[in-house]
């Protein structure tokens, strides 16, 4: 990530009093080099950079913090700001049924999305959704939507591919209030490229229907280019969000980024994979821990531990706890490990946390070696969804690694072990803290 950038210049500036304008400007190369290398868009750099050095010149340093940590912490909240700050959530009508419309280029994920979303909302919201398909030009486009309607056992609204989108949209409404369904998704075509008869066909819908929420579905991967095609649409349509899709992808986060920046539209939602229950609300914090890199947050902890702040750390305990946790986080974890000491140590100075429950996670150094290896020969995708990692793949892994697939099997499990525990501790900050609003 985007801390690791950091380091040398975070030692050369560790142990100063106060941040100097120099350490800023060194370490701010780094940040401008990495967001452009995340395909960030140029302008959006350049006024974050500036907001960046402003709060970070000058400023106290923390008890608990070195300066160069502190510069971080504001690149953090500075990018998380960036983002939208908070979680943004969709549109409620006050009179049912909420219409939300769902647009963007061609394959960017808006049938998906669709179906991802009615899931969400019934699962998650108690809605009982009808699903549209207004896309009649491309070849299977309705059966697509049909099929997951299916697979989600929802009604999926079509008048086949000879009646115009406009008049789909007008008919599905009708039915949704004559059989009371609290929302309408609207999967509307796309294409490869922004033209004139596609804005002008989903400017005729949304003149139609009025939709409570259009939402510009875009294809994280595709960096620079998200942003002009976001601003294309919002310009035709002022679109109300965003859904980023492709999360799961190795995307660096210049899109999530650029979008709110530019359009000063929110993202709402993020697009984890192509199962329908993969679509989760965005959390521009996440996000900024993501493109930051998760290492840092530890050694954040670890610099916390000789002067803790109560405040402090439990802002860093919600941090971790909200995180989604790879095996990239846990490869990045075990590296601060050897440098700084037992990682139960460090777990156990967060408040809450119960050292005993430790005791199977503890990691000896010449396992370290091991497990570093075996992680390392995993695929991308091995690491973020161990789940893929069937019996093929282990041996494939242990080959890799030099390793056996007992050690692969063995290093699978404290990983769950692992991520159950978070899961645990997430669980009992709901139980304790506010219900979820209603969507
Ligand atoms: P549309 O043309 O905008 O309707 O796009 P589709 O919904 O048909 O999606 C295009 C492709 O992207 C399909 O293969 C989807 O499975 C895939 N896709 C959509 N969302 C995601 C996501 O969040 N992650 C991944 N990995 N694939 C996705
Ligand atoms: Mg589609």
């Amino acid at each position: 990530g985007l801390a690791a950038r950091l380091q040398d210049t975070l030692t050369k500036i560790r142990g100063k009093g106060k941040v100097s304008e120099q350490d800023v400007k060194d370490m701010m190369r780094e940040v401008r080099l990495a967001l452009l290398e995340a395909d960030v868009n140029f302008k959006v750099v350049k006024q974050f950079i500036a907001s960046v050095k402003e709060k970070a010149l000058g400023q106290e340093v923390m008890k608990s913090l070195t300066p160069g940590q502190q510069v971080i912490k504001v690149v953090n909240e500075e990018l998380t700001a960036l983002m939208g700050s908070e979680q943004s959530k969709i549109a409620v009508a006050p009179k049912a049924p909420t219409i939300v419309m769902m647009v963007g280029l061609q394959g960017a994920g808006k049938t998906t999305t669709t179906a991802k979303l009615a899931n969400h909302l019934r699962k998650n919201h108690n809605r009982k959704p009808l699903l549209v398909a207004c896309d009649i030009y491309r070849p299977a486009a309705i059966k697509q939507l049909e099929t997951l309607g299916k697979q989600l056992d929802m009604p999926v609204f079509s008048l086949g591919d000879q009646v115009s989108p406009v008049e789909i949209a007008k008919q599905a409404v009708q039915k949704a209030k004559e059989e009371h369904h609290d929302y309408v998704i609207l999967d509307t075509a796309g294409r490869l490229h922004i033209d004139e008869t596609l804005m002008k066909e989903l400017t005729d819908i949304k003149e139609m229907v009025k939709p409570d929420e259009i939402l510009l579905v875009v294809d994280s991967m595709t960096g620079q280019d998200a942003v002009n095609v976001a601003e294309s649409f919002n310009e035709q349509l002022d679109v109300t969000g965003a859904v980023l899709t492709k999360l799961d992808g190795d995307t660096r986060g210049g899109a999530a980024i650029s979008i709110k920046a530019v359009t000063n539209t929110p993202i709402k939602f993020a697009g984890m994979g192509e199962k329908i229950d993969q679509l989760e609300p965005f959390h521009p914090e996440r996000m900024a821990s993501r493109i930051l890199g998760m290492g840092d947050v530890l050694s954040l902890i670890e610099k916390a531990q000789t002067n803790v702040d109560e405040e402090k750390a439990k802002e860093l305990e919600k941090k971790l706890r909200t995180m989604d946790f790879t095996f990239d986080d846990f490869l990045e974890q075990l590296e601060q490990v050897k440098s700084m000491g037992p990682l139960e140590d460090l777990l156990g100075m967060m408040p809450g946390m119960n050292k005993k429950g430790m005791k199977d996670l503890k990691v000896d150094e010449h396992q370290l070696v091991r497990v570093e290896a075996i992680v390392k020969s995993m695929t991308p995708l091995e690491k973020r969804d161990p789940a893929v990692i069937n019996g093929s793949r282990r041996k494939r892994i242990a080959k890799g690694s030099g390793t056996t697939i007992q050690d692969v099997n063995r290093l699978l499990k404290q990983f769950e072990d692992m991520k159950k525990m978070m899961k645990q501790m997430t669980g009992m900050q709901a139980g304790k803290g506010k219900k979820r609003g209603k969507g």
